[in-house]
């Protein structure tokens, strides 16, 4: 296959210690993965293969789709959505457990002889998941729930919520027939063992995210995008680069094209802040960041030119607050159009 003008190099050695980081600080609990959307952008067959061979035993999807694409490896699925009418003749293969959200997917699985899944409660996410109510009301009799589990709204900064959530969720303790509870998603991990019960479902450290503090010294950075330059050329000084012309050079500039822009994921935030690297310098970006396209000053380097490689600056917790996307969309905005190239 031809090779692309742009790639991702993806540190397997970081994913791994990354979820090993995590799963001791998980505590006695199970650390398991979320691998929706494609793995956070990377590739979610080669994620799973990775973090199983590191240890993992639990993951989680989105969608049956998500599910479907995965079936091979045979892993522990849980598919985060439940089951809609039109998932059941997948779901009852029994290829991944569905995470029950609803009184009508709770109805549907038995109705269908389904085996086991999983069941979500809310506890002031106010997004998908049974109420505690519905949930100690006996709706959930005769079900065979392999996890019990609920999400955290505000995970990543301190307040109440965290801790009324938790207390929420432990009232169920032994009030439900499931063999594991779980809470914590990557900054609820951070928040200490009381928050990692029986399991816990990290997605974007594993990734290289960090959205607290206590995890800059423990998580690494897996992505590195790479693009290729097409052109190098001397921008006379006066004279402006990119749409709408937003950028005007003081000096004569040099400037490098390189084959990277927001379909890509490289999105329109990183217009005039975004950063290259190469041979130890740093090209700043300039002007507006095109759809395929975007330009960088190569002034310190007057020997890079057409066919060589210039990496972007995709540390995530900077990445986010220089484009203002946030960590999340950084990763799973990643395009179709880079070659994925795993390290390790
Ligand atoms: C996405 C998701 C996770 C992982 O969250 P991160 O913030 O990426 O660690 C965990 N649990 C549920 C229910 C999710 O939807």
């Amino acid at each position: 296959m031809i090779s692309a003008p742009l790639r991702l190099r993806l540190d397997g050695a970081a994913l791994a210690d990354n979820w090993r980081q995590l799963d001791t600080a998980s505590g006695s609990a199970a650390c398991g993965a979320a691998v929706k959307a494609d793995g956070y952008g990377l590739g979610a067959i080669a994620v799973v293969r990775r973090l199983a061979a590191a240890g993992c035993r639990d993951f989680f999807v989105a969608t049956w789709a998500e599910a479907e694409h995965l079936a091979a490896l045979g892993v522990s699925l849980s598919v985060l959505h439940g089951v809609r009418v039109e998932d059941m003749p997948l779901a009852i293969s029994g290829m991944a457990r569905p995470v029950l959200n609803t009184a009508a997917q709770v109805a549907r699985w038995k109705a269908a002889g389904g085996g086991a899944c999983d069941v979500m409660v809310d506890t002031g996410m106010n997004r998908l998941g049974l109420s505690i109510e519905e949930a100690t009301s006996g709706l959930l009799d005769g079900l065979a729930i392999d996890t019990i589990m609920s999400h955290l709204a505000c995970a990543d900064v301190d307040g109440p919520m965290n801790a009324r959530q938790c207390a929420a969720f432990s009232a169920l303790k032994n009030r439900t027939s499931a063999q594991r509870m779980s809470l914590a998603n990557s900054a609820g991990i951070a928040l200490g063992k009381d928050y990692a019960f029986d399991l816990t479902r990290p997605g974007l450290a594993l990734y290289g995210g960090i959205m607290r503090a206590a995890h800059e010294r423990l998580i690494r950075q897996v992505a590195f995008p790479e693009a290729q330059i097409l052109q190098r050329r001397r921008v006379a000084a006066g004279a402006s680069i990119g749409y709408n012309a937003t950028f005007t050079a003081a000096a004569d500039t040099e400037v490098a094209i390189l084959n990277i822009g927001y379909a890509d994921g490289y999105w329109r935030g990183f217009s005039g802040v975004g950063m290259g690297h190469a041979g130890g310098c740093d090209l700043p970006v300039l002007g507006r960041v095109s759809m395929d396209l975007v330009a960088v000053c190569v002034d310190a380097l007057p020997s890079l030119g057409e066919g060589d490689w210039v990496s972007l600056a995709f540390e995530l917790p900077d990445a986010a607050a220089r484009s203002g996307m946030s960590q999340y969309e950084l990763l799973t905005g990643l395009g179709r159009r880079f070659d994925r190239l795993w390290l390790d």
